[in-house]
């Protein structure tokens, strides 16, 4: 079985499947079989899956990007169907968080209170919530917490712990995973909402320096991105010399154009397309 990886629901999609403003990426490597990230609502996930002839009732791993409601809308149903799958996420993916825009009524993004009681019902033995960057199966790695250190970098959007804007939202659960193929790693992100240059750098630092990049694919978050901060991320992307990329979710369509403007090997997401590696 050659190793892959399907998009099964973003915010665009192939004709004949479902978008909706979510991610879900399906992922074979090495017999094993992951899902990461699941999607917002209970249309996509599972008519996309069917459409694309996904099986999602024998996973392997269930991973979690981040606690955020449009990539953890299914995993009630998805542990439900798979007793057996391991689970993986960020301890601090289960806060709750807002969205606390100006002009706007405070918005709860938290993974949903149905969804929360299905995990804490998961059992424990199967649930693994972590902060470094581990191993979960051999060449495929989640990041872990990822520091901040890039300038330019934020979060991405108003995100609060509080209905206060007290307390600010760092996002820590955010995580993305990496694994190893034959042409480099490639690494895919949730939302990305440590920042890019800020979740490569953590990746690499991991890694022999002359290991190669041969595919990004995911939400980049650079949908409220200052001009500055587009900048330094197409001219960090640019010095890595990915194979190629595809960003994804939560972008952003001005972004996505400029970075197909000025990055080689940039291409469009959506739903329904499958990468071989
Ligand atoms: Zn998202
Ligand atoms: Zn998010």
């Amino acid at each position: 079985m050659k190793n892959c990886i399907t998009v099964i629901v973003d915010n665009k999609s192939q004709i004949g499947l479902k978008n909706e403003h979510g991610l879900a990426i399906y992922i074979e490597y090495n017999g094993q079989r992951i899902l990461f990230d699941n999607g917002q609502n209970k249309e996509a996930l599972f008519y996309n899956a069917e459409q694309l002839n996904i099986p999602l009732t024998n996973l392997d791993f269930i991973i979690l990007s981040h606690g955020h409601y449009d990539h953890s809308g299914n995993l009630d149903t998805l542990l439900k169907l798979n007793p057996n799958a391991h689970f993986y996420a960020h301890p601090d993916c289960l806060q709750t968080r807002y969205s606390l825009h100006p002009n706007k009524a405070p918005h709860t993004i938290s993974i949903k209170p149905n969804i929360l009681m299905a995990l804490s019902e998961f059992a424990d033995t199967q649930k693994h919530f972590i902060t470094n960057a581990t191993e979960i199966t051999p060449g495929m790695w989640l990041t872990g917490q990822i520091p901040r250190i890039a300038a330019d970098e934020d979060t991405g959007g108003p995100f609060f712990l509080d209905t206060d804007k007290k307390q600010p939202d760092l996002l820590n659960d955010d995580m993305s995973l990496w694994l190893h193929t034959e042409d480099g790693i490639a690494v895919i992100c949730g939302c990305c909402h440590s920042g890019i240059i800020n979740t490569l750098t953590h990746i690499k630092q991991r890694l022999p320096s002359e290991t190669k990049m041969t595919l990004l694919l995911g939400g980049l978050h650079l949908v409220h991105a200052n001009k500055t901060r587009i900048d330094a991320t197409i001219d960090y992307l640019n010095q890595q010399h990915i194979d190629n990329i595809y960003p994804a979710h939560c972008t952003g369509d001005n972004a996505q154009a400029l970075l197909q403007q000025h990055c080689a090997n940039v291409h469009s997401a959506k739903a329904g397309i499958t990468l071989f590696l």
